[in-house]
């Protein structure tokens, strides 16, 4: 069934545990996700990145809602790093209501004046808002941010962010990064449980693929209610492609078939992860 964001973070927390948010491209994706969620019987975020806006638009989230409202858990449909004012109004139309406005480019102001602006048009549809304090580096569907132009979340100025853009949700930057991690994940964990204590609103941690078992833990403990995965969903789907190329399949609905059993897996283990204190 579909549900909002907001009811899906409100279940984990209930439940001490954090929701995954995965990233889909395509019918394939969708329907690993929802099967992953349907096996271990949790309610799960399906989310999109502009990119894949631009290219299914209204067809894709036509599909993403209708496969959410048929399924058997409860399933919210999230856009993504969302850059500009008129995409949120596109993904309104096409009748999403959960967004990440990611104004992280910007300096501080400009940040919370670009977050709030989009925060107000998506509550005027009573929708749900995620926003990014701080800038996170790394690659993810064609955007690049280079290291040395990170910034991570400033514990001091979580309460003004969160009060003035009227967020639901708050991304934080501890030393995660989007794609691959090129040398061992170490994220500032005391950094992680200020911005705990300054806010009550759940927190997100983009680039959760790659990120071992102990680490997940340690986060969920710290106040992390939502991981986004996209690196790793995508590379099973691609493996799903190269075995199916190996072994010679010539019938699509086979190839088709690998690749969601392939993004499957990664989701279930996902979600175990998620659920394990
Ligand atoms: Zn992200």
């Amino acid at each position: 069934m579909f549900a909002t964001s907001s009811d899906i973070l409100k279940w984990a927390d209930s439940q001490h545990v954090a929701i995954g948010g995965f990233n889909v491209y395509n019918f394939e994706g969708i329907k690993a996700v929802i099967e992953g969620a349907e096996e271990e019987e949790t309610p799960i975020i399906i989310q999109m990145h502009p990119a894949s806006l631009q290219r299914g638009a209204k067809p894709l989230m036509a599909m993403a809602l209708e496969a959410a409202n048929l399924s058997k858990v409860p399933v919210s449909i999230h856009l993504d790093h969302v850059d500009s004012l008129e995409v949120v109004k596109e993904g309104i139309d096409f009748g999403l209501q959960s967004f990440m406005p990611d104004g992280s480019i910007h300096n501080y102001q400009g940040n919370v004046e670009f977050t709030r602006l989009c925060a107000r048009i998506i509550k005027d549809n009573e929708g749900f808002v995620e926003g990014e304090l701080g800038r996170l580096s790394g690659t993810e569907d064609g955007t690049t941010i280079e290291n040395y132009k990170s910034l991570l979340t400033d514990p001091l100025q979580v309460i003004d962010f969160v009060s003035s853009t009227t967020i639901d949700a708050l991304a934080v930057c501890v030393g995660n990064v989007h794609g691959k991690y090129l040398s061992e994940p170490k994220l500032d964990f005391q950094r992680l449980y200020r911005i705990r204590e300054a806010t009550e609103i759940p927190l997100v941690m983009h680039g959760a693929s790659g990120l071992p078992n102990e680490i997940i833990s340690e986060c969920i403990r710290a106040g992390i209610s939502k991981f986004n995965v996209n690196t790793e969903l995508r590379q099973a789907y691609i493996l799903g492609m190269s075995e199916a190329v190996d072994q010679g399949m010539s019938d699509l609905i086979s190839v088709m078939n690998l690749c969601i059993v392939k993004m499957r897996e990664v989701v279930v283990s996902k979600i175990r992860q998620y659920s394990f204190i």
